[in-house]
């Protein structure tokens, strides 16, 4: 069967994170994401979240998402409900990432194509850096996200290598010190360019992320008792396979498209 299109446009995320946590949206953001916002209401009986994690891994298509559970399924026991979306064109990194912290379209936000510069218009990072929050990008020091959130009031800690940025989340869940984190994990799309979305490489790449996010979220369980937190498992678009046994991303096509973003609050402790 021919897979459909979803209709909800990755340009709701971030007006959703905003009201999670109570904050006013980019200014050129897209209505919230109404998934996401009615299960937070309902997860934290209308309080807010004083607390996000941002898991960003790269490239975990819906299709991908859907054929290996068993690989996913750490990361689905630690997450409660499914936002499909489709993610924007050209479905690639910083295009998408730019959306995704905008909830603007590519050519209000300005990435039209795979390049990296820094982003001008409001973000959500510059809404919370406004309501007085601190936020943190925790990423590679290649990758799109390390660069097009540069200049702003917020900390960055970039490294070239997936154990360095896993180490730093810890540090910085334990530190419990910033309001909003973003944590990039690019390993998935790396391999699943060079060995095809479903090889064996990539398929351990998969089963990687689904755990380095389930290790951050029992952290986040056992020591910001005192926040209430959103966590969510957020990647940028999805992927096909190419000819070559290889695998590729960018294209108006459902494979690259169609993402699942999944989520889970944890209310604070009642002390
Ligand atoms: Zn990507």
């Amino acid at each position: 069967m021919k897979e459909m299109l979803n209709e909800t446009s990755l340009d709701t995320i971030a007006a959703a994170l905003c009201y999670a946590m109570g904050i006013e949206a980019p200014k050129e953001a897209h209505e919230k994401n109404r998934i996401l916002s009615a299960y937070v209401d309902e997860a934290l009986n209308g309080e807010k979240a004083d607390r996000v994690l941002m898991y960003n891994p790269d490239a975990i298509a819906q299709w991908v998402y859907k054929r290996y559970p068993v690989q996913l399924r750490d990361m689905v026991n630690h997450t409660e409900v499914d936002v499909p979306l489709q993610t924007v064109m050209p479905s690639v990194t910083p295009v998408c990432f730019g959306t995704m912290y905008t909830g603007a379209q590519p050519e209000v936000h300005g990435i039209q194509a795979y390049e990296k510069p820094v982003i001008t218009i409001d973000t959500v990072f510059d809404a919370l850096i406004r309501a007085g929050k601190r936020a943190v990008i925790i990423g590679d020091t290649t990758c799109s996200l390390g660069k097009i959130y540069l200049n702003r009031a917020m900390d960055y800690f970039l490294y070239d290598t997936i154990e360095e940025i896993t180490a730093k989340a810890v540090e910085v869940i334990l530190e419990d010190a910033y309001d909003f984190v973003v944590v990039y994990h690019g390993n998935y799309d790396a391999v699943m360019h060079r060995f095809g979305p479903e090889s064996r490489e990539a398929i351990g790449e998969l089963r990687a992320n689904s755990g380095e996010f389930s290790m951050l979220s029992v952290l986040v369980e056992k020591h910001w008792k005192k926040h209430n937190t959103l966590v969510g498992f957020a990647m940028d678009h999805g992927c096909h396979e190419i000819d070559g046994n290889l695998g590729s991303h960018g294209l108006a096509m459902p494979e690259d498209l169609n993402i699942v973003h999944r989520y889970k609050v944890y209310p604070k402790e009642n002390s």
